[in-house]
């Protein structure tokens, strides 16, 4: 038997040109990982039929074999394939799909164990960036396609990322421009359609879920904490998004407080204001609007990370409660992230 080479590999980043994208699905169709772009953050997409392909995507990112990956479809039919509907399934995709909402359903046979980590049911989402869209057309195949960074970093939200981060792991980037929202998807337990539950904030909030289903949405399960890690269930690490510098969460981040942070501190405030005017703050947007302040969230962190400053902390300010009912699903998410990134473990 061959040997796994442990020779790094070149990696090359592609415009979403028509031959780029049929040379991508061919890479797909062989077993190959390649990065995707799509409207929530960069995927990093593979054969969900194919378990060595799934298997390839885990040693890439690192990721461990306990947290099961989401599937990415291109219509309805494949859905079929994959999984069980129920009516809850279809109002759901006329009012959401394409888009950054992820349904959890009974798995049909044909899904990989590796896929689920070896649950009776599986992730699936309708992505609706046009340009991943184009290569799931061409190529197919349902793809896996966890967020395209080492398991645990902060999620990547252009190509750039993916390339800092996944450099000589993988061949293949499909560059889309940036990500247009910025957090990951939504994810909504669907097995049972009387009582959805939501298992990952996203940009598609509880109530919109349940205008459209006309029953009553559960946000996240109260977690009882794990008696063994073994017991841990998937995704429920609270340490996750996470730069390698400290990440300490405010309230809110008032000229007060920031004016009162050592040099060597970063200030990640949600909107600017003239009142500030320091070479350690950030804001997330200018124009005070939260949409802007989520698709910077992951290049800021990335960005302060990295910096040549090595920032010894990174001060957060979490969005308010009383945000406009249009984005308080997305205040939510914003939230959950930040959380995450500053748990210790
Ligand atoms: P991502 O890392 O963005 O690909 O998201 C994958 C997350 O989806 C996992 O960490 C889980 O939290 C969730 N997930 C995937 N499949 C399932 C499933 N069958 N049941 C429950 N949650 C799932
Ligand atoms: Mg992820």
């Amino acid at each position: 038997m061959k040997r796994a080479s442990k020779k790094a590999h070149s990696t090359r980043i592609y415009r979403g040109t028509p031959r780029n994208i049929a040379l991508l699905a061919r890479a797909l169709q062989r077993g190959e990982p390649v990065a995707v772009p799509t409207e929530t953050v960069y995927g990093l997409a593979g054969n969900a039929l194919s378990p060595a392909a799934c298997a390839a995507i885990f040693r890439a990112k690192g990721r461990p074999a306990n947290d099961p990956l989401i599937v990415h479809i291109h219509d309805l039919a494949q859905l079929d394939q994959l999984a069980h509907r129920n009516p809850a399934v279809e109002k759901l995709a006329r009012a959401f799909w394409p888009g950054p909402l992820t349904l959890v359903l009974p798995k049909k046979d044909i899904v990989p164990d590796l896929a689920t980590s070896g649950l009776p049911s599986v992730a699936i989402r309708m992505p609706a960036h046009p340009v991943f869209r184009a290569l799931l057309k061409k190529c197919a195949l349902p793809l896996v396609a966890p967020s395209a960074n080492p398991f645990g970093y902060i999620s990547p939200t252009c190509a750039g990322h993916v390339r800092d981060s996944l450099s000589g792991k993988i061949r293949h980037i499909l560059n889309g421009g940036d990500c247009a929202i910025g957090v990951e998807s939504t994810i909504v337990d669907l097995r049972d359609p009387r009582c959805p539950v939501i298992l990952r904030p996203g940009k598609i909030g509880a109530d919109e879920i349940a205008r459209v289903l006309r029953v009553r949405v559960a946000a996240q399960k109260k977690r009882r904490a794990p008696a063994t890690r073994a017991e841990l269930a998937p995704g429920m690490l609270s340490r996750h998004y996470s730069p390698r510098t400290p990440v300490v969460l405010h309230a809110r981040l008032t000229p007060a407080i920031i004016a009162s942070l050592p040099a060597d501190e970063a200030a990640l405030p949600l909107f600017s204001s003239e009142k500030l005017t320091p070479e350690n703050v950030f804001p997330l947007s200018e124009k005070r609007n939260l949409q802007e302040a989520a698709r910077n969230l992951f290049a800021a962190l990335r960005a302060l990370d990295s910096s040549k400053k090595r920032w010894k902390k990174i001060h957060a300010e979490l969005a308010p409660a009383g945000v406009a009912a249009k984005d308080r699903a997305l205040a939510a998410a914003i939230n959950d992230r930040l959380t995450r990134a500053a748990a210790k473990a």
